[in-house]
């Protein structure tokens, strides 16, 4: 129950909710569109997590690479995502063609998924504020780094998106610590990134299959893709209220769950929320 405080309601309102009222989610990133894409994207769908792929478009066809109709397959369940055409350092590149290689890249595989391709990966991880705009010119409007957090916030610009950390670091103890820190005040997000190909490389396919066997199933956890995520944050952020907090708008299309006096509440898209205590 809120409290009265100088006649103002001192209600106990957090946004650390995903849809359902889940208090975590997870999400997956693989970057280059090599062939053992299909293989994790399979792993995933059998233990029901869902991921992102970041694709360079040039690749696509050509041997060792995904073939058109493995990325439609891949895009059944998960998000097919930019990487740019041909995988360029692109704070070094004049920002005419940082623009090309995104928008082209974003064409192409757009003639693949049935929806605006919104997001991308950072080739190498570089990348630089002045290429921010640009990117966002031609529709991008989130792109990961390789920089690990080893923490489960959720970006505050989504244009600098650091992952938690690269499954090769210790995931299965960033695991153990996602799960068991208690709920908190702010939203809680297991981001976790990588190539398929380092799985052939390094031998160690059993990692991301003991990974996701562990992980999928919870049912506290949201699995969703990276564009989700941020639809679902940009959604939660967008909200309307009243200075004293007890009325609050959705905008937004999407539906969205907040914490009120510690308990979830649904506020669905375009509707209002009253709060009675
Ligand atoms: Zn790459």
């Amino acid at each position: 129950m809120g409290k009265e405080y100088n006649g103002v309601i001192q209600l106990k309102l957090h946004f650390n909710l995903f849809p359902g009222g889940k208090p975590k989610a997870l999400t997956m990133s693989y970057d280059d569109g090599q062939k053992h894409d299909v293989r994790l994207a399979g792993i995933f769908d059998k233990y029901g997590i869902k991921g992102t792929f970041h694709l360079n478009s040039s690749t696509l066809n050509t041997p060792g690479f995904l073939s058109d109709d493995d990325v439609r397959g891949i895009a059944r369940h998960h998000e097919i995502s930019a990487h740019s055409v041909t995988h360029p350092f692109l704070d070094t590149l004049p920002l005419p063609m940082v623009i090309n290689e995104l928008l082209e890249d974003r064409r192409r595989l757009e003639t693949l998924v049935d929806y605006p391709v919104r997001g991308m990966s950072y080739p190498y991880g570089v990348y630089s504020r002045a290429i921010i705009p640009p990117l966002q010119s031609v529709g991008i409007e989130y792109s990961r780094t390789v920089i690990s957090t080893r923490q489960f916030d959720v970006p505050p610009d989504f244009m600098e998106w650091h992952p938690t950390c690269h499954h090769n670091e210790d995931m299965d103890q960033v695991w153990e610590q996602f799960t068991t820190r208690p709920s908190l005040q702010k939203f809680s997000l297991c981001y976790i990134w990588g190539h398929s190909y380092e799985f052939e490389q390094d031998n160690n396919w059993e990692l991301i299959e003991s990974f996701c066997r562990k992980a999928g199933g919870h049912p506290d956890i949201w699995y969703a893709t990276n564009l989700e995520i941020m639809d679902y944050v940009t959604a939660v952020r967008s909200l309307k209220m009243s200075a004293d907090h007890t009325v609050i708008r959705n905008p937004s299309a999407t539906g969205v769950w907040v914490s009120v006096d510690n308990k979830p509440v649904c506020i669905d898209g375009g509707s209002t929320y009253y709060y009675k205590n």
